[in-house]
């Protein structure tokens, strides 16, 4: 099976032939747009509303897990919803506005009404003094608080004086709601996406990541698999939490995972391992990253970061690894108002987006072959495989081929044989095609893992 996003022919797993980098990363950069000004959390209408914008991608279905559920250690919190949030000086002026920028709220705040004195209102506020334009993201899901979030120049501006507090929000009883959707496959065993969406206004931590798995989807979607692809689309922490609690069952399913976050910045691509650290996702996307071209960093697993440390939790222990580019705390913009449309690249988000689709062709590619004529080499020439004139170098294919012969034991992976010889697994799974077709080589058994 060839790898590349720029031929023809498709097969399980590949992407399309007719990728075009400027449109898909147009289209991604739409959706990011029309995601961006929707005020998210980990419960409530925001987070209905951005599923329904991804379901122009993909009919994903939503799904309400009812607040005062227990899921393991916690429980699924009371919804919140906002409607506006003020902060009026006494000549009526809005000093902080959310209908300007959802930032300005800490995410959710209880409702507030009132006039206060500044030496009142300051412990509510939040600055970043090291950045004085910015606005900082900030929460508080699980102590019931207020506050408001501004630039360090607003902050600094505020005038001794009486201001009118307005936070129109409401936090009760309702659900916690995420996206599911299933591309079903030849096999049970399956490939689970994750990405948090939950943050309000930030572009690169979380709608970058969130769009490119709703792409991801569509382009999965119809076509012919070996593995069942499962897109969930949570709130960060108590999201994945919750879904693991409720779905414990099919937990041994899960054969490959990857957590998407950060995948919209310039930055070189980032993978974080699964805490099993040789998992196959874990080998697969180290192969495909090195046979690239593009700039890269590997990490170990870390108990920090995104859902990967519920699915990676010891008594989880899921082989999910976190697929990002920059990741998250590690750039300045991280956090605040500057994660915005400017931060994240079209081209950026594309390319991301293909390396995903090649990492799923890897992972669909990945067949342990069985070499049907094992007793020295089969005779290639006399079957069209070998080149007519003795002598001269071999071609790439040719080596691919005996490399696949050598190796087709049943006990090595076309991955196996990519290690040790070097040559890239699309490669390597071209060659296979052209043996398996010529009766030289059958797949040695079900599904790998
Ligand atoms: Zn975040």
């Amino acid at each position: 099976m060839a790898l590349s996003t720029n031929t023809g022919g498709q097969r399980p797993g590949e992407s399309s032939g007719d990728w075009d980098e400027a449109r898909e990363g147009a289209e991604l950069y739409r959706i990011v747009s029309e995601l961006y000004p929707i005020c998210r959390s980990i419960t409530g209408n925001g987070v209905r509303e951005s599923l329904r914008v991804l379901q122009q991608q993909v009919p994903l279905s939503l799904h309400e897990i009812p607040s005062g559920t227990k899921v393991f250690d916690w429980v699924v919190p009371n919804e919140w919803n906002i409607r506006d949030a003020y902060i009026k000086n006494s000549s009526g002026g809005k000093v902080a506005d959310f209908r300007k920028s959802n930032l300005h709220v800490v995410n959710y705040s209880v409702p507030v009404r009132k006039k206060m004195a500044l030496s009142e209102l300051r412990p509510h506020l939040f600055a970043l003094p090291e950045s004085p334009d910015w606005i900082p993201y900030r929460t508080s899901y699980y102590k019931e608080t207020w506050g408001f979030c501004l630039s360090q120049r607003q902050f600094e501006s505020l005038a001794d004086a009486e201001y009118e507090v307005c936070i129109d929000s409401s936090l009760g009883p309702g659900h916690l709601t995420y996206g599911e959707f299933q591309i079903p496959g030849a096999t049970d065993n399956e490939v689970l996406i994750s990405s948090h969406c939950c943050h309000p206004s930030l572009c690169n931590d979380n709608l970058s990541g969130m769009a490119v798995a709703a792409r991801l989807a569509q382009h999965l979607s119809g076509r012919s698999l070996r593995y069942s692809y499962r897109f969930v689309w949570i709130p960060g922490t108590i999201g994945s939490i919750a879904w693991l609690a409720l779905h414990e069952k099919l937990l041994p399913q899960i054969k490959h995972g990857l957590v998407l976050s950060c995948v919209g910045d310039p930055g070189r691509f980032t993978y974080k391992r699964s805490r099993r650290g040789n998992a196959g996702i874990d080998r697969v996307v180290e192969h495909v990253l090195r046979h690239s071209r593009r700039e890269f960093q590997l990490r170990d697993f870390s108990p920090q970061g995104y859902d990967e440390r519920q699915y990676c939790s010891p008594g989880i222990n899921l082989p999910v690894g976190c697929f990002m580019r920059t990741p998250n705390g590690e750039y300045p913009q991280y956090h605040t108002s500057a994660d915005d449309l400017t931060l994240v690249k079209p081209s950026s988000m594309a390319e991301s987006l293909q390396q995903l689709l090649q990492i799923i062709a890897a992972l669909e590619g990945n067949e342990s072959y069985v070499n049907l004529n094992p007793k020295c080499e089969p005779q290639l020439g006399r079957r069209g495989l070998y080149r007519p004139v003795g002598g001269t170098k071999n071609a790439g294919a040719e080596d691919a081929m005996l490399w696949v012969l050598n190796f087709s034991d049943g006990g090595h992976s076309l991955l196996d044989i990519a290690a040790r010889s070097g040559l890239p697994l699309a490669t390597l799974s071209a060659a296979a095609d052209q043996l398996e077709n010529a009766g030289l080589l059958a797949k040695a058994g079900g599904p790998r893992q």
